[in-house]
C-alpha cells in the first residue's frame, strides 16, 4: 500500500498560491443580460471579442459525461504539452526533484524535464517494450515525483501490461502519469475508470490524434480533484481559447463521425501491417495499438532517404534506445498507405 499525500508532492511555493481569479470567473454563470465592463474587452461583436470561459464548462461537461466522471476531475490545456508542463511546474522543484521516463518513448517528457531543470532518470524498456519494474523501483528515491508511462507507447506502438502499471500504482508515493494519446486506437481500456482506486493516478489524453484536431491544441488531464485543483492554481487563466473550445465541443458531440474515422484507421493499420510482411527490406513489424507502426528495416537511414525522394515523409527512429534501424509509419488514408507500400516494394 502506498502512503500518498498530495501535500508532500506539491512545490511549497505552489501550495501557498491563490489562483488568479478574473471577474468573469465569478459572474459567467449568471447570464447574458449582465453588462460586462470588467475586463477591458471591446464591446463590438466579432464572435471572439470576449475572453473565453477559463474553466471551459460546456466542453468539460460533455467530456465528463463521455468518461463517466465529474468535471472537477478534468483539466484542459493548450495540447498535452501544456498539461505535462503544468505537472512539472506544480510538483517538481527545479534542481532538486526528479522524474522517471522509460525510453524509447515520447520525447516531450525529457524536453520538459530539461526546460524545468528537473533530473530525468531513464529506465529503458525491456526488449519486448514493457516497463522494467525491478529497475524502476530501484531508481525511485525520496525526490522522485512523477513516473511517465506512455501506453500505447510512442514510438513502439504497444500497450503496457496492466499488472505492471498496477504494481507501479501500488508502490509509488508520487504521481503515475499515463499518457493515453493513442488510447482510442487501442484494444486496451483507458485507465480513467480506475481513477477512484488510485489517488496517485494521472491520465492525459489529446484531441490531436484520434479526434483529428492537432491544429486546435487541446490536451486533457484526468485525475483526483485534489490534483486537478493544484493544476488549476497555476494554469494561465485563458489557456484554452474560445475557438478551440467551440470546435472541440462540436467534435465531441459528433462521436459517430469520430468513431467511424478511428475504425477506418484501425483497418488501414491492419492492411499496412499485413502488407509489410511482404516487403523485402522490412525485417520486422511491431504489432500496434496506435495509429502508427514501428518497423525494423535493413538500413533505416538509407530507406528513410529513399522514401523522402519518392515524396513520402516518415519518421526515422534509428537513434532511439532499442530502435536501431527502425522507421515509424503513421497510418494515413487508404490511398496514402497504398502509395507507401508501393514505394517500399520498389526500393532497390
Ligand atoms: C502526439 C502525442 C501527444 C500529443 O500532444 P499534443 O500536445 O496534445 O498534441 C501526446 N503524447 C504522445 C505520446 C504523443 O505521441
Amino acid at each position: 500500500m502506498i502512503n500518498f499525500n498530495i501535500n508532500n508532492l506539491v512545490r511549497p511555493n505552489v501550495a501557498k498560491l491563490q489562483p488568479y481569479s478574473s471577474a468573469r470567473d465569478e459572474f459567467k454563470a449568471t447570464g447574458s443580460e449582465m453588462v460586462f465592463l470588467d475586463a477591458n474587452e471591446n464591446p463590438f461583436q466579432t464572435d471572439v471579442n470576449r475572453y473565453p470561459d477559463p474553466q471551459q464548462r460546456s466542453l468539460k461537461s460533455e467530456l465528463a459525461k463521455m468518461n463517466s466522471i465529474g468535471p472537477e476531475s478534468i483539466l484542459l490545456g493548450n495540447g498535452s504539452d501544456e498539461v505535462l508542463d503544468l505537472l512539472y511546474r506544480a510538483f517538481c522543484e527545479p534542481g532538486q526533484d526528479n522524474v522517471i521516463t522509460l525510453p524509447p518513448t515520447y520525447g516531450m517528457y525529457k524536453v520538459l524535464a530539461d526546460i524545468n531543470n528537473i533530473e530525468n532518470r531513464e529506465v529503458q524498456l525491456s526488449k519486448d517494450f514493457q516497463p522494467n519494474l525491478q529497475e524502476i523501483l530501484r531508481t525511485i528515491d525520496a525526490n522522485t515525483k512523477m513516473i511517465f508511462l506512455c501506453s500505447p507507447n510512442n514510438p513502439t506502438g504497444n500497450a503496457f501490461a496492466e499488472e505492471k502499471i498496477l504494481e507501479l500504482l501500488e508502490n509509488f508515493n508520487g504521481l503515475i502519469i499515463i499518457d493515453e494519446a493513442y488510447i482510442d486506437f487501442s484494444s486496451e481500456e483507458s485507465w480513467i475508470s480506475k481513477l477512484n482506486d488510485f489517488p496517485n493516478l494521472v491520465i492525459t489524453q489529446t484531441l490531436s490524434k484520434a479526434y483529428g484536431m492537432a491544429g486546435i491544441r487541446l490536451g486533457l488531464c484526468f485525475a483526483a480533484q485534489e490534483i486537478i485543483q493544484v493544476l488549476n492554481k497555476i494554469k494561465p487563466p485563458y489557456n484554452v481559447n474560445a475557438l478551440t473550445q467551440e470546435r472541440a465541443l462540436n467534435r465531441v458531440s459528433n462521436m459517430d463521425e469520430v468513431n467511424a474515422e478511428i475504425a477506418d484507421l484501425v483497418d488501414q493499420r491492419d492492411v499496412l501491417y499485413k502488407a509489410l510482411l511482404e516487403v523485402r527490406t522490412v525485417k520486422k513489424s511491431y504489432p500496434s495499438n496506435a495509429n502508427f507502426i514501428l518497423v525494423k528495416v535493413d538500413d533505416a537511414n538509407k530507406r528513410y532517404q529513399q522514401l523522402l525522394e519518392k515524396g513520402i515523409v516518415i519518421r526515422n527512429r534509428t537513434t532511439q534506445a532499442l530502435c536501431e534501424n527502425t522507421l515509424r509509419f503513421t497510418v494515413g488514408t487508404k490511398e496514402e498507405i497504398e502509395k507507401l507500400i508501393k514505394a517500399l516494394k520498389s526500393l532497390e
